[in-house]
């Protein structure tokens, strides 16, 4: 069979089709239990990142911030791009933005319509 500009063997398919399956069902697994994004909000690499972005951000809600309002109650860091969308932006003080509880369920709500 030819992919590509590559002709494959019976058995080099075989082992491709055995890499597929692996890599899907590490998809699904991650999917159905987000075991990988629990242990990351317990890793010390994020608790460290998560002081960073908070002090960078003075400890205030972005968002009313941008609308005027001082708001450093009920804090949480939240990912723009989220993790699940791109695991490789989960580290990036770019990607990260302090946010209230109300900001957070706005901003995830307006995601998802
Ligand atoms: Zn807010
Ligand atoms: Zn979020």
């Amino acid at each position: 069979m030819r992919l590509g500009n590559k002709n494959y063997s019976q058995d080099e398919l075989k082992d491709l089709q055995k890499q597929n399956t692996k890599v899907y069902n590490n998809f699904v697994r991650r999917n159905n239990n987000n075991n990988q994004f629990t242990s990351f909000y317990h890793s010390s690499e994020w608790k460290k990142l998560r002081k960073q972005v908070l002090l960078r951000d003075n400890y205030l809600c972005q968002e009313c911030f941008k609308k005027g309002i001082v708001n450093d109650k009920n804090l949480i860091v939240h990912h723009k791009v989220e993790l699940r969308e791109d695991w490789s932006k989960r580290l990036d003080m770019n990607n990260l933005e302090v946010v209230c509880y109300a900001c957070h369920n706005k901003i995830h709500k307006q995601k998802q319509t």
